[in-house]
């Protein structure tokens, strides 16, 4: 067999997830993502590994940027095969990708009016990554796909795409080769979920696979169970209500916002908070919903239940979505408590900063952190307790609550992932650990070669592999 695989991201770190895969005279990428850690974001402006023009596609296991956020660049640059995913992700992507290009554009104007300023030039051209324009020109080569069906990609490669679990519409992909007779079969993880995650079905456990391509962004670490997360909810809600403050929720956009709803949704049918007026406050986010409403074919067993009774957490009634800047105002005017989901999810940018201006001096008013907070922005500064912090250029004293719910993730934790490899009936030739930080997926790898026995290695960035 001559299967060649390499290895262009999400190596030994989390984002930039992009394997190129070449066999019987074609070429694919499997994702094509946007590097978004600081000590790697120099790589989204190098040359592609290949030529983009001699790909014969790309699939895609889901919407995520890290996993999408290369394609217009990709094809601005000569692609013109097809970017093969199920429909629920090409929808997802197509919000995301033009949002990415919206804010790169942004970031940009922001860099030269400050360069203007203080009347200097900085080290690189500033220009954003792509426009607008080639995220549009993007969309038209997305090639909706159903799941767990085998699709050809070219003479003797299939490739099948398979429930992850993680967002809507992911998917771990299953390609296989036939040379001369034989054939492998090769398991790109893309995202791996959880088991019994609200809204989703349940990630794929398979029987076999030559070669397994796994990520391991958890893979040292347990997640707390997902139990008490709508007990803590209920107290955050109930206490701030007594307080008499609003409940400001930053959220990301895709699956985290449809997430809380779905909780909220359930302690308001249960009478366990009282009936206050939900804002979801995010074009982005109003947008994921409505590819969330148009795919009950994705949903599980207790959400298609609530839909049948017409208690869709999607569609409560005190439930208002503000799609418009002065409906997004609006909100500041009402009395007593409200709840507010608003993007983005780290307050780097979005409309939670002007909630956040008009509440975060309130003791009465309450933050409340449902995703993780990365170092340097906003919202790890109001986690971490800084008493005054920085919002649109002003300075404001932190006396709101700053409440977290930990429990929320969308990523497999070790022994998750355990399980998603728990049904192979025989070892795997080799089983590559990706998309981890360097101690996670070393950890990862020997944790599993302690359990397992397997041949198992963590590839380094542009390692070229024979899979035969
Ligand atoms: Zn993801």
């Amino acid at each position: 067999m001559n299967i060649k695989l390499t290895f262009l991201g999400a190596t030994q770190n989390v984002t930039g997830s992009r394997y190129l895969l070449e066999a019987n005279g074609k070429r694919f990428l499997i994702d094509c993502g946007i590097y978004q850690e600081r000590d790697f974001r120099a790589r989204n402006w190098d040359p592609f590994y290949v030529p983009p023009k001699t790909l014969d596609g790309v699939l895609l296991t889901h919407a995520h940027l890290d996993h999408c956020g290369l394609l217009p660049k990709l094809v601005r640059e000569g692609f013109e095969g097809k970017i093969s995913c199920t429909p629920a992700t090409a929808e997802i992507a197509k919000i995301i990708l033009l949002d990415s290009a919206h804010i790169q554009e942004e970031d940009v104007a922001f860099k030269k009016k400050r360069h203007e300023k203080e009347k200097r030039t900085g080290p690189y051209p500033v220009v954003p990554l792509y426009t607008t324009e080639d995220a549009e020109a993007t969309l038209p080569y997305f090639d909706p796909v159903g799941y767990n069906k085998a699709i050809q990609i070219g003479d003797g490669i299939e490739a099948t795409y398979h429930e992850a679990g993680h967002i809507l519409g992911s998917t771990n992909i299953k390609v296989k080769v036939r040379q001369n007779g034989e054939s492998r079969t090769i398991l790109f993880s893309g995202d791996i979920g959880r088991w019994e995650t609200p809204i989703l079905l349940d990630p794929t456990i398979y029987e076999n696979a030559d070669y397994i391509i796994m990520e391991s962004t958890y893979g040292d670490r347990l997640h707390g169970d997902r139990d008490h997360i709508d007990d803590e909810l209920e107290e955050i809600i109930n206490s701030t209500h007594k307080a008499g403050g609003n409940i400001l929720i930053p959220s990301f956009a895709v699956e985290r916002s449809q997430e809380v709803l779905y909780y909220l949704n359930t302690l308001l049918n249960e009478d366990r908070i009282p009936h206050l007026m939900v804002f979801m406050d995010s074009p982005m986010a109003i947008s994921v919903t409505k590819v969330f409403e148009s795919h009950p074919e994705l949903f599980d067993e207790d959400m298609l239940e609530l839909v049948r009774r017409h208690e869709s957490p999607f569609d409560f009634q005190r439930l208002k979505m503000t799609n418009t800047v002065d409906e997004s105002k609006a909100i500041n005017h009402i009395r007593g408590t409200v709840i507010i989901i608003a993007g983005s999810g780290m307050c780097t940018g979005g409309r939670i900063k002007h909630h956040l201006v008009n509440n975060i001096h309130r003791p009465e008013s309450t933050v409340l952190f449902v995703g993780y907070q990365a170092v340097g922005t906003l919202g790890r500064r109001i986690v971490d307790g800084d008493e005054e912090v920085r919002i649109l250029g002003q300075y404001y004293p932190v006396r709101a609550r700053v409440a977290q719910i930990s429990g929320f993730s969308a990523h497999a934790d070790r022994n998750e992932l355990l399980k998603w490899i728990s049904g192979l009936n025989k070892p795997p030739k080799h089983l590559f650990v990706t998309h981890g930080e360097v101690e996670a997926a070393n950890a990862f790898a020997e944790f599993l070669r302690e359990q397992k026995g397997w041949e198992i290695s963590v590839p380094e960035y542009q390692d070229e592999v024979i899979l035969d």
